[in-house]
C-alpha cells in the first residue's frame, strides 16, 4: 500500500496523476494537491471517468511549510512528487524532512527574484536527508530526467569512457497559436533568455543568449522531424552530469526555436515584458513577466489541436574496447497521441511520464538510499524498460551525422 501526494495541478501534474492512476497496484492512494483545489478536482473527475480511480484532492500553498507539513502528517504518504514550480522546491523539501516523507521533482530550485537556477541550493540538503534516512530524487522529468538516464545507460552499457555529450531537444509541433510556451511561461522565458553556458575541457564557457548577436546555432537532422535550427542553450542537467560522468570533456545542450517564436520573444523582451523586477502600474506593483503569463495560453490547454512530434535525445562520442564510437539515444513523442491518452500535449507528457516512473522506482525499492540524488546516480535499467512500457519508447542507433566542433 503506497500513498503518494502530487503537488501542482498544472500541465505536468495532470499527466503524472493520470499515469499514476494507470498503475493502481503501485499507487494505491493518490492525492493531488495544489493552490487551487478546483484544478485538482477537474483532473480527479477526468481520472474517475477514464479509469474509475478515485483521486483525493486538497488546497495547499506549498510555500507555507507549516501548513504543508501538517497536511503531509495527516495523509502520511510514502512519497511527494513535486510538479509545482521551481520556486517551491526548498519549501517542499523542508516539509518532507519535517514529516518524514521521500521527495521527487522535475526542475531545480530557482529564486523568484533572480533568473538563475542551480543545484547548489538542493544539494545543500544532502546531509539532512541522510540523517533522516530519506531519499530526494532531483530532476526526474525528460530534460532533466530521461536525458540523464540515457547518459547513465550509455555509461553502463555502451562506453568505457564518454568524452562528449550533445543533448538535442526538438519540438517539431504546431499548437496553432501565434505564440505560446509548452510549459509554465514564466519559467520557460526565464530559462531561454539566460546567457548560454556549456562545459569544455574542465570549465564553463559563456556564449550569447539565443536572442543576442552571435548566438550559436546549427541545423540538426532529427529523426522523423527532419532538419531543424537548434540553438545552444544552458540547461540544468549539464551541471550534475559534469559531476557524475567521469572523464567528460564536453557537454552541450541544443534546443529548436522557430523564427516565429524568436520574433515574438524578441519583441516582448525589447518592450520590457520579460522583466522580473516589480513595476509600478495603476497604483500597484506588478512583475511584467507574471502579467505576460496571465495573457498567454495555459500550456495545459494547448493539447487539443497540437500536431507534430517532440524528438529529444543525446549524442555520445567516446571509447568502447579501445575503439571510438558514436551513439544516439532518443525518444519521439506525438502530441496528438499524448492528447488522446491523457488530454495533454507532448511536452507535459514527456515530463509527467518519467516523474511517474521515478516514483515507481522509489516505491518498489529499485531506487533506494538516503540523501539527495540526481537520476544519473541511480540504476538506469528498470527505468529504461518502463519508458518503453509506459509510452516513451526509445531507440539507440550509431550516430553518423555531424555536429559543430
Ligand atoms: P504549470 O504552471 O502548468 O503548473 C504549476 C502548478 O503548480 C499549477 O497548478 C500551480 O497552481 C501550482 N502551484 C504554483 N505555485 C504553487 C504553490 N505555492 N503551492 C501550490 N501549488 C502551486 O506548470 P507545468 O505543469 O508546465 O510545469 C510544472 C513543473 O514541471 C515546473 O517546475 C517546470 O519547470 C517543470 N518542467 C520540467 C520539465 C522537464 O523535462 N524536466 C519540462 C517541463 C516542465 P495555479 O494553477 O494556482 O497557478
Amino acid at each position: 500500500m503506497s500513498t503518494i501526494v502530487i503537488i501542482g495541478a498544472g500541465g505536468v501534474g495532470n499527466v503524472v496523476t493520470k499515469k499514476c492512476a494507470q498503475h493502481p497496484d503501485i499507487f494505491t492512494e493518490i492525492w493531488l494537491v495544489s493552490r487551487s483545489e478546483a484544478k485538482c478536482r477537474a483532473i480527479a473527475g477526468e481520472i474517475d471517468t477514464l479509469y474509475g480511480v478515485k483521486v483525493r484532492t486538497a488546497a495547499i500553498d506549498a510555500d507555507d511549510v507549516a501548513a504543508l507539513t501538517n497536511l503531509l502528517r495527516q495523509i502520511r504518504p510514502k512519497l511527494v512528487i513535486n510538479v509545482a514550480l521551481p520556486y517551491q522546491d526548498l519549501h517542499i523539501m523542508e516539509a518532507c524532512l519535517a514529516a518524514g516523507v521521500d521527495y521527487l521533482d522535475t526542475a531545480n530550485y530557482e529564486p523568484p527574484d533572480v533568473a538563475h537556477f542551480e543545484y547548489s541550493h538542493q544539494w545543500a540538503y544532502q546531509q539532512r536527508f541522510i540523517e533522516r534516512g530519506l531519499m530526494a530524487v532531483l530532476g526526474c522529468g525528460f530534460d532533466p530526467g530521461v536525458t540523464n538516464i540515457f547518459c547513465a545507460y550509455a555509461q553502463k552499457h555502451l562506453f568505457d569512457r564518454i568524452e562528449t555529450i550533445d543533448i538535442l531537444d526538438a519540438n517539431a509541433g504546431d499548437h496553432g497559436h501565434p505564440f505560446a510556451t509548452n510549459f509554465n511561461p514564466e519559467i520557460n522565458i526565464r530559462e531561454v533568455t539566460q546567457t548560454v553556458r556549456h562545459w569544455r575541457d574542465g570549465k564553463w564557457l559563456e556564449t550569447p543568449a539565443i536572442l543576442e548577436d552571435g548566438a550559436i546555432h546549427f541545423s540538426f537532422d532529427y529523426p522523423v522531424a527532419g532538419p531543424k535550427e537548434s540553438y545552444l542553450l544552458y540547461h540544468e542537467e549539464m551541471e550534475s552530469l559534469v559531476k557524475h560522468i567521469p572523464g567528460l570533456k564536453r557537454i552541450r545542450f541544443w534546443m529548436t526555436f522557430s523564427e516565429n517564436y524568436l520574433t515574438h520573444l524578441r519583441v516582448l523582451q525589447n518592450v520590457g515584458m520579460t522583466r522580473i523586477d516589480p513595476v509600478e502600474f495603476g497604483g500597484q506593483q506588478i512583475i511584467p513577466l507574471q502579467f505576460l503569463k496571465a495573457l498567454l495560453p495555459d500550456p495545459g490547454s494547448l493539447g487539443e489541436n497540437y500536431s507534430g512530434k517532440t524528438v529529444i535525445g543525446c549524442v555520445f562520442d567516446g571509447l568502447k574496447d579501445g575503439k571510438r564510437q558514436r551513439k544516439y539515444i532518443y525518444n519521439v513523442c506525438d502530441h496528438a497521441e499524448a492528447f488522446r491518452e491523457v488530454r495533454a500535449q507532448a511536452v507535459s507528457y514527456t515530463t509527467g511520464v518519467p516523474a511517474m516512473i521515478g516514483a515507481m522506482m522509489m516505491l518498489q525499492g529499485v531506487w533506494r538510499g538516503a540523501g539527495v540524488y540526481n537520476v544519473e546516480q541511480l540504476d538506469p535499467d528498470r527505468f529504461m524498460d518502463e519508458l518503453n512500457r509506459c509510452g516513451l519508447p526509445w531507440q539507440v542507433v550509431n550516430f553518423t551525422g555531424t555536429l559543430p566542433d
